[in-house]
């Protein structure tokens, strides 16, 4: 058993990797604590139909491991965790599962705080908090999407400016895949500041919502890699940074909100040969634990704009950076982060 959690690909020294099952609410799970140097480690709860146990642990390792880069990049007081169920999240959920989660937190005394995430919504977390106060994100003042969504086009004017020396949206082409909650939200702050949008999305209701009140051009799922436009704003799925979508992407920017975009971590250098300026996926998209991490730490609301409008200022660092020392952003991101963290 050892022989193959150390030798996971994901595994990256983690703090602690706890594994939890109880048999009368059929729990099966997983948290792992990956650093917790800069403060408790946080980080969403996922409930995902895994195929294998093991596809379970790699992942949870590769997002506590995740968390802490965004956390430390963000400026944050906390470190990186995740914690995993294994079930559907369409069939599997009860309240007792969620309960039986809180207690397996509250045994870990504060070191992981959970959220929710991908197949885990604010109701289930409320049964978390039945049992622990180890849990953020409980929906009290709402969706972090937005600020999702503002440090993402904070974050795109901040590599407009670097690569395109222009200190304006106004009349650039953005193509922004998928309108969902973060999607929709920038997409109407780019059309605000003047933006041409091209939108892609598996529901066409939304797309026409789009076309309706931002004039925005619709084309099918796979034709946003081929269209003209100046920004590629990923605001959907991982990995749709490939050597295949390379080879067609026109655009001089990647600047989007959804979580590992790089298929691979080679990807980042062959963006740089290519002269694309990527802002790193958990660089521009920290708004959302920004607001969660404001919230569970009871910090003024009213503060947490200004600390995701500085997504920014850490962005233009990045950039300068990497073109000083001809380094991917990517890799000069994770250098930021590592600094702060790595005590
Ligand atoms: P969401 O589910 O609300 O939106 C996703 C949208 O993408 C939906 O409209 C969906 O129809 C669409 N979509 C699905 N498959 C598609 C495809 N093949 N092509 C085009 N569109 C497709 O999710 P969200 O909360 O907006 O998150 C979007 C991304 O941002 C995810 O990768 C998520 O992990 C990441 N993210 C979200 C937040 C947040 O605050 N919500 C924070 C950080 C990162």
């Amino acid at each position: 058993m050892s022989a193959f959690i150390f030798n996971e690909l994901n595994f990256d020294d983690h703090e602690q990797v706890v594994f939890v099952s109880e048999a009368k609410s059929g729990l099966k799970g997983i948290i792992a604590v990956h650093n917790t140097n800069l403060g408790p480690a946080m980080g969403g709860c996922r409930m995902w139909n895994y195929a294998s146990e093991a596809l379970a642990v790699n992942d949870v390792l590769r997002l506590s491991r995740g968390m802490t880069y965004k956390n430390a990049v963000a400026g944050l007081p906390i470190g990186g965790g995740k914690s995993v169920i294994i079930g559907n999240p369409k069939t599997d959920k009860t309240p007792a599962l969620f309960e039986a989660l809180g207690e397996a937190l509250e045994r870990l005394g504060g070191r992981y705080i959970t959220a929710e995430d991908i197949g885990t919504s604010p109701e289930d977390m409320a049964h978390v908090a039945t049992k622990t106060r180890y849990v953020a994100g409980l929906g009290a003042s709402g969706d972090p999407s937005p600020y999702t969504a503002l440090g993402c086009f904070v974050g795109a004017q901040a590599a407009v400016k670097h690569h395109l020396k222009r200190d304006t949206m106004d009349g650039l082409t953005v193509a922004v895949q998928g309108l969902g909650h973060v999607g929709y939200d920038y997409a109407r702050r780019l059309h605000g500041a003047g933006a041409k949008l091209i939108v892609t999305d598996i529901d066409q209701a939304t797309l026409e919502r789009a076309r309706e009140e931002f004039g925005a051009e619709i084309v099918s799922v796979d034709a946003i890699y081929d269209v003209q436009a100046d920004i590629y704003a990923p605001c959907a799925l991982g990995a749709t940074l490939n050597p295949g979508t390379l080879a067609r992407l026109k655009a001089k920017i990647v600047a989007g909100g959804a979580n590992n975009q790089l298929a691979t971590a080679e990807v980042g250098e062959l963006l740089r040969q290519k002269g694309v300026l990527y802002a790193p996926d958990f660089v521009i998209n920290a708004g959302g634990i920004i607001k969660v991490c404001y919230e569970y730490l009871n910090k003024p609301e009213a503060d947490v704009e200004a600390h995701v409008r500085e997504i920014s200022d850490t962005l233009a660092e990045v950039f300068a950076r990497a073109d000083q020392e001809g380094q991917p952003t990517s890799v000069v991101a994770d250098e930021i982060a590592e600094a702060r963290f790595k005590r």
